[in-house]
């Protein structure tokens, strides 16, 4: 499948059909075969329950993304800070024991990870798990989509910010032709339904909202906009770059008319609509102008092995001097569950409050 050309995606063994709505990852039934779960549900102090860890494999990318890697030289944990495979795989078991049934594999960039397919092989059989994706630039798919799909992930989301070949190459210091080629990898291997996404920046991408959003008549895929949020290091470029969800809807709708809006789904905090006779769909991530916090069901994992509660706050838990100490199973459970307990409600950027402790390379979004 090449830029001009079509395809007719498949989630699991089901066809999709044009017109049809997608499932989200949250919809039970689409689960992989024998992968129902069984855990209770976690709640927060707030009454949310949580059940989605985002799990950072490494801080390491091989982009340079503008909006998520201040410019100039990078520092990096030591690899030494770094949960071993082992190690990770015991915080998710007690994760998944305590609740956590959806894990995301990100970064970083999470295809650089080494024996990342034993790694999902073995999350994807820890009970109570039921579902494993990645977010990834998609440019090492081509070599890995096939045996991520073997190994058990469900699907991947791939970042894309534009469609010029010389812009992706400013904006990211990357190559649209790789990522193109890992967004055909993942369609061709089935990691459906594929999602895009798309950061969108003032004076930077913003004219090609419309050429995004005409990807869903070609393809069965979820087109993504998200607003930039305010990450360390990144305050300016967010104050001048953020363009906001409603401004995005109304350049799409300003080509195409009106947008049918599709059902809200659980735990899912893209709205998502559909350009009528369109495949595929286009979701809008509005954390900025229309925080999703009471819906939030997520938590995050550094490589290094810090749960981080919120993205827009500083706290976090420290989950490796704990597995590192020799801590059991059901200390580490009990040690999630403080966690759960401790995230805090809502973020404060209407007040300024920002935060300071890590980019968004170290979180994965
Ligand atoms: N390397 C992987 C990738 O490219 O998807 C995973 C890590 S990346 C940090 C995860 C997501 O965060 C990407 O979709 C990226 O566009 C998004 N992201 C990074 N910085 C952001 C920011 N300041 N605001 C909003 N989204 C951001």
């Amino acid at each position: 499948m090449s830029l001009a050309s079509g395809g007719k995606g498949t989630i699991g063994a089901k066809a999709l059909i044009p017109g049809e709505t997608r499932p989200d990852e949250d919809e039970r039934e689409w689960l992989p075969v024998g992968h129902r779960s069984r855990s209770p549900v976690l709640t927060d102090a707030h009454g949310r329950p949580i059940t989605y860890l985002r799990v950072s494999l490494t801080d390491r990318c091989n982009m340079q993304c503008l909006y998520c890697v201040p410019p100039g030289p990078r520092s990096y944990a030591p690899r030494s800070d770094h949960l071993t495979n082992a190690e990770l795989v015991r915080v998710i078991q007690a994760a998944a024991a305590v609740g956590f049934s959806k894990i995301r594999l990100t970064g970083g960039e999470p295809t650089l990870r080494t024996g990342l397919i034993d790694l999902v092989r073995a999350i994807t059989v820890i009970p109570g798990v039921d579902y494993v994706t990645m977010s990834t630039n998609g440019v090492l798919l081509p070599r890995l989509a096939a045996p991520l799909r073997a190994a058990g992930l469900s699907r991947v989301n791939i970042s894309i910010d534009t469609l010029s070949p010389e812009k992706m190459h400013r904006l990211t210091g990357g190559s649209l032709r790789q990522v193109w080629a890992g967004i055909e990898a993942a369609a061709a291997n089935g990691l459906h339904p594929v999602r895009l996404n798309t950061v969108v920046l003032r004076g930077m991408n913003d004219d090609e909202v419309p050429d995004f959003a005409a990807l869903t008549f070609r393809f069965p895929w979820e087109v993504r906009f998200i607003e930039m949020m305010p990450m360390t290091g990144m305050l300016d470029l967010a104050r001048r770059g953020v363009v906001s969800s409603a401004e995005v809807r109304s350049r799409i709708e300003a080509v195409y008319g009106p947008l049918e809006p599709l059902p809200e789904l659980p735990g899912n905090p893209a709205r998502s609509y559909r350009i009528p006779g369109a495949s595929g769909q286009l979701g809008f991530i509005s954390s900025i102008t229309e925080p999703f916090c009471a819906r939030c069901n997520r938590m995050r994992l550094t490589a290094s092995g810090q749960l981080h509660l919120c993205l827009l706050h500083d706290d976090e838990v420290d989950m490796r001097t704990a597995v590192r100490a020799g801590a059991t199973q059901p200390e580490l459970e009990e040690l999630i569950r403080l966690a759960v307990w401790r995230k805090p409600w809502g973020h404060g950027l209407a007040h300024g409050v920002v935060p300071t402790l890590r980019q968004m390379a170290e979180l994965g979004g």
